[in-house]
């Protein structure tokens, strides 16, 4: 199978339903909104000035200089009356409401105020002071509207700000918290259970023995997941080739949405995972693709929406499968909508990558831009199993089945890897 087809079936496979579940503001972050926000007010609310200056009316600055008397200071949250008579301004900060007989502010870098020997206004009347009032001198003229941000003018009332099926970025966060959200519905994340077979595997900080290795590929999907915006739900740990103890620690994995395998996919002895995962109820979707690293990666699916991936034990065919296989089934259980081709991209390798012709090479790169061009640095990993090496990657070029590769200086098309969303 081509891994284009793969990655197709694992798009086009019917998810469960899911519901949507209430979260607090913050901990709604990178999750995708299963409700439409709506504002209940204008915003801006009032009219609201954009700058430190005096409001004005447009009429009285049509000649300048012109004189103003200041008939106060307004700062942001100030909801003290005022009114302006022709020739009256009102000192005004950022933030603050432009009174209903403004029109315009006028910036204080355009004003001198007569009292200040600096030449730049501080008209700020002191508390209560009587007698002679202040004036500021306006030293250009501005438009009706002029830094004043005016009410409504980002959304009106009951408008949609954040529809359904938005990425709660920060940015997205910031709007629902603008419009006095504290809680947000949202898509919950898939749970994503890990298990690692083989009997040459030792947990990081165990006693290993001379012919075993230790387990790197939890560490690397908990990692991988992570950079993503996912947890591991249920870490199974370490399971030996055989049968009954391997069927019994699948079907708890299959408990949470996605169960994640790697090791024991391929056709030694040993590889007991297609027909254990069967045996669990686990229909094959497919198993084996053109492409390497990752040549025996297996899906299936159960009948209740349950998914699994086998993912060949080297470690580098686990970091080009996740984002290859999985992330497309990871983004749509989260109910992320991508663009399509959003990742790709074509870029230019800087060295010449080999291969032989039979499988796509999905070959590691480091990316960069060089004077707006995409540049892919090829990451020389030796094989599969090297992950000191591949673990540079942050993504592949791919390298057509019958190709027998590509020259420094060609544009190839790749796949930039990236977190969700
Ligand atoms: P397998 O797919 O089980 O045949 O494993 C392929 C290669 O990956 C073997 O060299 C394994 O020792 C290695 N490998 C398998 N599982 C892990 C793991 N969890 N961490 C690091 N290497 C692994
Ligand atoms: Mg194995």
């Amino acid at each position: 199978m081509e891994p284009l087809d793969a990655v197709g079936l694992v798009r086009g496979i019917p998810i469960p339903a899911v519901h949507p579940v209430r979260r607090a503001l913050w901990a709604a972050s990178r999750q995708v909104l299963a409700e439409a926000v709506t504002t209940e007010r204008d915003i801006p609310p009032f009219h609201r000035s954009a700058v430190d200056g005096y409001a004005v009316r447009a009429s009285d600055v049509t000649s300048v200089p012109a004189t103003l008397d200041v008939v106060g200071v307004r700062e942001a949250g100030d909801a003290t009356p005022v009114a302006l008579r022709p020739g009256q301004c009102l000192k005004i900060m950022t933030g603050a409401a432009v009174p209903a007989d403004a029109d315009a502010v006028v910036p204080v870098e355009e004003t001198r105020d007569p009292a200040s020997t600096r030449g730049e206004a501080e008209a700020r009347p002191a508390a209560g002071s009587e007698g002679r009032p202040r004036t500021v001198a306006i030293l250009s003229g501005v438009a009706a509207g002029a830094n004043v941000a005016a009410r409504g003018e980002d959304a009106r009332a009951g408008s949609v700000v954040l529809p359904e099926g938005t990425f709660l970025n920060g940015q997205a966060l910031a709007v629902a918290a603008g419009v006095g959200r504290k809680e947000l519905s949202v898509y919950p994340l898939p749970k994503v259970a890990l298990l690692q077979t083989g009997g040459e595997l030792v947990e990081p900080g165990g006693r290993v023995g001379e012919h075993q290795i230790y387990n790197s590929n939890s560490t690397l999907l908990a990692g991988l997941l992570s950079d993503c915006g996912l947890g591991v739900a249920h870490y199974l740990g370490i399971c030996r080739d055989e049968r009954e103890a391997l069927a019994g620690a699948i079907r708890r994995g299959l408990e949470c949405d996605v169960l994640l395998l790697t090791g024991g996919v391929s056709k030694g002895d040993f590889d007991l995972v297609p027909e254990v995962l069967e045996s669990c109820g686990a229909r094959t979707v497919f198993r084996g693709v053109a492409i390497r690293p990752g040549k025996p990666v297996m899906f299936a699916a159960t009948a209740d929406g349950r998914f699994a991936f086998g993912l060949p034990g080297n470690p580098n065919s686990v970091l080009v499968c996740f984002y290859e296989f999985v992330v497309p089934l990871l983004e749509r259980l989260a109910r992320l909508k991508r663009p399509a081709g959003s990742g790709e991209a074509e870029a230019e390798l800087t060295a010449a990558v080999r291969k032989s012709p039979g499988r796509w090479y999905y070959a590691a790169c480091r990316f960069r831009w060089e004077s707006g061009r995409l540049m892919a640095d090829p990451v020389h990993a030796h094989g599969s199993g090297d992950y000191v090496n591949a673990g540079r990657a942050d993504g592949v070029v791919l390298l057509p089945r019958e190709s027998t590769g590509a020259g420094a200086g060609e544009r190839v098309r790749a796949h930039m890897w990236g977190r969700l969303g």
